[in-house]
């Protein structure tokens, strides 16, 4: 036992755990600590903390600080746990849409060297350098689970998540109508190649193009990004390390395809391990496309962490509170309904909560986006297929 400075006695964290894994241990584990790197906040917050602890006024000050910080990254949490489930369910809602949670993460390439052979542990290849696949997954919550396998010559950036993402779209478009569904993008840990120009761009485009309903990219604030797919690469990680031979990349496309057809992801009806070996250049294109149209102040700190894109039709605003200094740069009017407008806040807002959602509309940033050379007729497009024709 402990006492405290003013008399009170208290066990040590060491005892605790001990006890409760003694009696609880096999109802509730707790958990052990993460190898993962901590949040830069937190951890200033800890050192505060503990200069303080002769201080007890100052420590429940900090404590309240280190709490809000805490909170705001869980309610991220929760409404991505709560997206994902509206996605399992197939849930409609009242305005006869649906919504489509998709997270995407790439996966530490230290597994995907190749050949993986016991004949490289000789001291013969100790020099040698062996090449790495980089594996990226995307979970379409009760949809599909998608892993790619690319090659290292090909670029881990902005065209490489796009083309991943209308790959994923259009394997789920035979399954449902992509016009009345909103796509919710929650970034994992790889915001350098999804919180950019080209990915709003091309989002602006499905939408733009009556190719989704709206859509949605939302990121984990730094430092506490790491979700139920991290979880599911310790499993796909473990699956490599049963195999000791893997001499091509088709073999690692081999062992994964049959690892998710053996019974992973249940919720997925649809698992499917894909070798890219080249992308299209999608950023070079939606820069013509939107007439080179840029976008600032998404990255860095004090960025939003939320952008939802949606027509101009279905947001019921009017035209005098959408912010116009994107039109003023660019001399031209938003003209048509089927416009596109972003919406973006520093904090996730929770649905039903109406009075919170009118203060986050007022600090709204709106800027209007509008696809120049595409076709915007929503009646006669067809859904079978999101690649630009
Ligand atoms: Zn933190």
């Amino acid at each position: 036992m402990l006492r405290t400075r003013d008399g009170c006695e208290k066990i040590s964290l060491k005892l605790f755990t001990s006890v409760w894994s003694e009696s609880f241990g096999k109802k509730l584990a707790i958990r052990e600590p993460t190898g993962h790197a901590m949040c830069q906040i937190c951890c200033r917050h800890k050192h505060i903390l503990k200069s303080l602890s002769g201080d007890r006024l100052g420590r429940q000050c900090q404590m309240q600080m280190y709490s809000a910080h805490l909170k705001r990254q869980y309610e991220d949490r929760c409404l991505y746990w709560q997206a994902r489930a509206a996605s399992r369910m197939n849930a409609i809602t009242a305005d006869s849409t649906q919504q489509v949670c998709c997270i995407v993460d790439g996966m530490d390439h230290s597994k995907f060297r190749y050949p993986r052979s016991l004949a490289m542990l000789s001291k013969e290849y100790d020099f040698l350098q062996r090449p790495h696949l980089n594996m990226h997954a995307i979970l379409a919550h009760g949809h599909m689970c998608l892993l790619s396998l690319a090659d290292i010559t090909v670029p881990k950036d902005a065209s490489f998540c796009v083309e991943l993402l209308s790959h994923c779209l259009h394997c789920i478009s035979d399954r449902l109508d992509l016009r009345v569904t909103r796509l919710l993008v929650q970034c994992d840990n790889t915001c350098r190649e999804l919180k950019n120009n080209c990915t709003l761009r091309a989002m602006s485009q499905w939408v733009a193009n009556s190719r989704l309903w709206n859509c949605e990219l939302r990121c984990l604030q730094k430092g506490h990004s790491h979700e139920d797919v991290d979880a599911f690469f310790a499993n796909v990680a473990v699956t490599v390390e049963k195999y000791n031979e893997l001499h091509r990349p088709c073999n690692f496309q081999e062992i994964l395809q049959q690892y998710l057809d053996g019974g992973a992801r249940r919720h997925e009806p649809l698992k499917r391990v894909v070798q890219v070996d080249e992308v299209r250049d999608w950023s070079t294109f939606l820069n013509v496309a939107f007439d080179g149209a840029h976008l600032k102040g998404i990255g860095g700190p004090g960025a939003p962490h939320t952008f939802l894109l949606e027509r101009f039709c279905d947001t019921g605003l009017s035209r005098d509170v959408i912010d116009n200094k994107f039109w003023s740069k660019v001399r031209k009017e938003p003209e048509h309904p089927c416009d596109v407008v972003l919406r973006t806040g520093f904090s996730l807002f929770v649905g039903s909560d109406v009075l919170k959602l009118l203060i986050v509309l007022l600090i709204l940033q709106i800027y209007i986006y509008r696809a120049k050379h595409i076709c915007r007729q929503s009646s006669k497009v067809n859904n079978a297929c999101v690649y630009p024709p």
